[in-house]
């Protein structure tokens, strides 16, 4: 074929041998998202796809990987980088910054869904465009609303279905508490420097807290035991922490707390979490996020502290799936028409434009040609009814209205067609 999809990327459509690639299932997930965010009172922002490239680099740290290895970078035609964004938090924030949205309240709670781009090895539940929701909560740095977000995260696991999956917690604290974490780490690691993944080498120097990200075995084995951030936290943020637990256990939130999560961005304090399933292989994060008091000031906005996390659709659509979880039926029309012959075929045509016009779902089957096949093509579309129109029905003005989940059937005479499907409509 000429033609092919670039390695990576996939499409998503009305039918797939795939199941996480047929459109209804993103459609209701999607629908899930949306009520969800309405109950918590969260509002939707949209940003670009590209943005400067700068300001992945400044907002997603220049030393992580999304920033070093996996931009998806290109010049316009003026010579100017741009690159399509990796994540969405760098991209809202300058939003918020830009429109001055600080002055329009003081709690902002934002949420947005759509693709991400990230030059990264192609494999399941990896993808060069891939999808996300995310939330960004600005303007309060207290461990309540750390909590509620923890709780809209879980329920919206619990909405879908999905049973195998756990939330891992942590706090990596204020800056002194990582300052001196910092210390303590460096010096553990120091003896051990030879025996650690290149990988974490390399981290040593720039970012040593993310070699406790590490998913090397060498590094496993050595940061076994590894200083507990814990053990670090100033008292401050020692107190955010309790208090979080304390009232995650009382919203009946399991947690289990790992003091080596860290997260892969670097702008976060205090808490950190991630959700993994306990069903999918290699890539298990669904989701996770955290803290961040000092992103919006250091990108040139006001000094407000926010939370924010972000979770997959893929891997979550793909855990749903191996987990087996119900999807609502793809919905097909209220009515199929089946004309057989011109004179029929005019007709449905005038009667479709007419119950369309009030509201109501209709498809024909322009090429009808025998009842049986019709049917089954309305079965395989999810057809409420199927409306005949034969020569029989034709001659005798008279339409033959079959319910095809209840496989009843009704001879309806033509005046009192419309009344009669609208009747049947608007009583659902
Ligand atoms: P991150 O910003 O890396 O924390 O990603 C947030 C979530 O997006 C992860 O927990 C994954 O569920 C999902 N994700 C990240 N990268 C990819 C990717 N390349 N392909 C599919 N999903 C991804």
């Amino acid at each position: 074929m000429k033609y092919q999809i670039p390695k990576g990327l996939f499409d998503i459509l009305p039918y797939s041998k795939e199941s996480f690639k047929e459109t209804f299932r993103w459609q209701y997930l999607e629908s899930v998202i949306k009520k969800l965010m309405g109950d918590y009172n969260f509002e939707e922002i949209r940003v670009p796809i590209f943005e400067k490239t700068d300001l992945f680099l400044r907002g997603v740290g220049e030393i992580t990987d999304i920033a070093s290895k996996e931009l998806y970078t290109f010049l316009d035609k003026a010579k100017r980088s741009m690159s399509l964004r990796p994540e969405g938090t760098a991209s809202v924030m300058r939003a918020f910054i830009e429109n001055n949205l600080s002055q329009e309240k003081k709690l902002h709670k934002l949420y947005y869904t759509g693709p991400m781009f990230r030059y990264d090895r192609p494999q399941k539940g990896r993808y060069r465009q891939h999808h996300q929701l995310g939330i960004e909560v600005i303007g309060e740095k207290s461990f309540e609303i750390d909590a509620e977000v923890i709780d809209m995260l879980i329920t919206l696991f619990k909405r879908l279905e999905i049973k195998h999956f756990k939330l891992l917690i942590n706090s990596i604290g204020d800056f002194e508490t990582r300052t001196n974490y910092k210390k303590a780490l460096l010096d553990f690691l120091k003896p051990n420097f030879e025996n650690l993944s290149e990988e974490s080498q390399a981290r040593f120097d720039k970012n040593p807290m993310r070699i406790l990200d590490s998913k090397d075995e060498r590094d496993k084995k050595i940061l076994k035991e590894v200083p507990s951030i814990l053990d670090f936290l100033s008292s401050s943020a020692k107190k955010h922490f309790e208090n979080l637990l304390n009232l995650l256990d009382k919203l009946d939130i399991k947690y289990e707390v790992d003091s080596k999560l860290v997260r892969g961005l670097d702008y976060y304090d205090d808490t950190v979490f991630e959700i993994i399933s306990e069903k999918t292989g290699a890539q298990n994060s669904l989701g996770g996020g955290g803290r961040y008091n000092s992103l919006l000031k250091s990108l040139g906005g006001p000094d407000l502290p926010g939370i924010g996390f972000a979770c997959g659709l893929e891997r979550i659509l793909q855990t749903m799936i191996e987990e087996d979880v119900y999807f609502p039926k793809k919905k097909g029309p209220f009515i199929y028409i089946i004309p057989i012959g011109e004179d029929a075929k005019e007709y449905a045509i005038i009667l479709a434009k007419d119950l369309r016009h009030h509201k109501i779902s209709v498809d024909i089957d322009l090429n009808a040609k025998k009842i049986q096949k019709s049917l089954s093509l309305a079965d395989k579309l999810n057809a409420k009814n199927a409306l005949i129109l034969a020569d029989n029905e034709m001659n005798q003005k008279v339409a033959s209205f079959k319910n095809l989940e209840k496989r009843e059937q009704n001879e309806i005479k033509f005046e009192d067609l419309k009344n009669f499907i609208k009747n049947k409509f608007y009583k659902l």
